[in-house]
């Protein structure tokens, strides 16, 4: 379906940083501090629902691997502020770290009835062959359309579910990719809707805390539970096991399933996605993971590690008790997860 009907209410447009408003400088790209202006000036003949740039209220523009945790609940904070007042909203933010983003904005703005799209771009704007333009009108258009009220990822003339995009196994000219859901639309001066279920819209709790801290680590051939201990006591309040694409982790490995045991009885809770990209983690297949999910090791089917990260945090941070969230985080709350 074309959605073309623009709303007259203007998108909240919230610049963070990233490749899209960078400049050069001496020591390398650097976020520029003049882009509301110029990404208008770029779009001036092209058609667009009315912008008006809101601070994040994360500081001045960064780079996003200097996005942390906190930044995530400030930018909730500020859209949830000024929701009644706009059709929806576009966060242009850097590339690497955009899909979290996304992700954690899906879960903590989950009752939100008005679309957020993230995106960035490949060059930044002003630059020969950028993609910035394009790419922040096809979000203004996606933020103004009626057709949804979920967090999306523009990127390349495509918006994905936030929470099923990732870079991780992206190519240098597409470097989202969605390996368990198609996209909601494609963007070429007008949304063309697909027939994509929407996300589901589940009540979730509130969150009471910011500083939740996940750590996520790959299994690997000599993973040692000594070092699952050591995650743990560096203070993280779950961890995430990047896991082998069919047999998840070390089974027979009594230490390593010791580990896990210990871990998860003192309730911290210890999770699984698959480190293959179309994947999904399936504890009990293969008789040698039995013994990691006996010890509490959860999985969570297809989830990106960037959707299954920020859920988790979410789910910390909402002070949600141990056992629901082992049931929650292998639950589809918002579209992340295909419910088996
Ligand atoms: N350095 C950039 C970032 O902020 C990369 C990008 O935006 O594409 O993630």
């Amino acid at each position: 379906m074309a959605s073309s009907n623009l709303q007259t209410r203007p998108i909240g447009a919230l610049y963070t940083g990233g490749t899209f408003g960078m400049i050069p400088s001496e020591r390398g790209y650097v976020p520029s501090l003049d882009l509301p202006g110029r990404a208008e000036a770029a779009l001036a003949d092209r058609t667009h629902p009315p912008i008006h740039w809101l601070d994040p209220e994360t500081g001045p523009p960064i780079t996003s691997s200097d996005i942390t945790p906190a930044f995530w609940h400030q930018l909730a904070t500020v859209i949830r502020r000024h929701a009644g007042d706009y059709a929806g909203f576009v966060v242009i933010h850097g590339t690497d770290t955009l899909a979290f983003t996304g992700s954690a904005l899906s879960f903590l703005l989950a009752d939100l009835d008005r679309p957020v799209v993230v995106t960035g771009a490949r060059a930044p704007l002003g630059e020969p062959n950028s993609d910035a333009t394009d790419n922040f009108l096809a979000g203004l258009h996606a933020a103004a359309s009626e057709h949804n009220d979920e967090v999306g990822l523009v990127f390349g003339g495509q918006l994905l579910r936030a929470n099923r995009a990732s870079k991780r196994f992206g190519a240098p000219r597409a470097p989202f990719t969605s390996p368990h859901a198609a996209p909601l639309a494609t963007f070429d001066e007008t949304l063309l809707w697909h027939d994509e279920p929407p996300a589901p819209k589940v009540a979730l709790p509130a969150v009471h805390r910011r500083d939740a801290r996940v750590a996520m680590l790959p299994v690997y051939p000599g993973i040692m539970g000594a070092t699952l201990r050591a995650v743990r006591d560096s203070g993280a309040d779950a961890l995430l096991l990047e896991a082998y694409p069919a047999s998840v982790g070390p089974g027979a490995d009594a230490d390593f399933v010791q580990a896990i045991r210990e871990i998860t009885a003192n309730g911290t809770v210890v999770a699984a996605v698959s480190q293959n990209q179309y994947g999904s983690v399936h504890l009990g297949r293969y008789a040698s993971s039995t013994p990691l999910a006996e010890a509490g090791l959860i999985g969570g089917a297809d989830m990106t590690r960037e959707a299954a990260l920020t859920k988790l945090h979410y789910l910390l941070c909402a002070e949600v008790a141990y056992d629901r969230i082992t049931e929650l985080f292998s639950s589809n709350l918002r579209g992340e997860l295909t419910p088996t």
